[in-house]
């Protein structure tokens, strides 16, 4: 990187302020002109960021983003099989794996609903 203000060589130059983060900034020994960059970052700590919220649980059934189901096929895949129908017909029905149709009867997925 050359300076722009005559074109001379520029020395990378690093300092921190009281937050905490790291500038990088340039600075030219012909004309004593600096550059500052748009590098401006937090010192990187392993873990999330101070201050990040923690998760709380996971979001359940229709609630979180990855459901496909709603509350409502749940209730009538087990309707369905309470009323004796093969779980890999309600599982073609629905278009589930005929595992998920066993999880969902047997209660171990969507536990919350009934
Ligand atoms: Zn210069």
């Amino acid at each position: 990187m050359k300076c722009y203000h005559c074109g001379g060589r520029l020395q990378r130059t690093t300092n921190h302020n009281r937050y905490g983060e790291r500038h990088r900034w340039f600075r030219c020994h012909d004309c004593g002109g600096t550059t500052h960059t748009v590098e401006r970052y937090v010192n990187p700590k392993p873990g999330p960021a101070p201050g990040t919220p923690k998760p709380g649980p996971a979001a359940r059934g229709e609630r979180n983003a990855g459901a496909v189901f709603t509350a409502d096929n749940i209730i009538e895949v087990r309707r369905l099989a309470a009323s004796g129908m093969m779980q890999k017909d309600i599982a073609a029905q629905f278009g589930m794996r005929p595992s998920y149709v066993s999880r969902i009867v047997n209660r171990h997925a969507w536990k919350h609903i009934e």
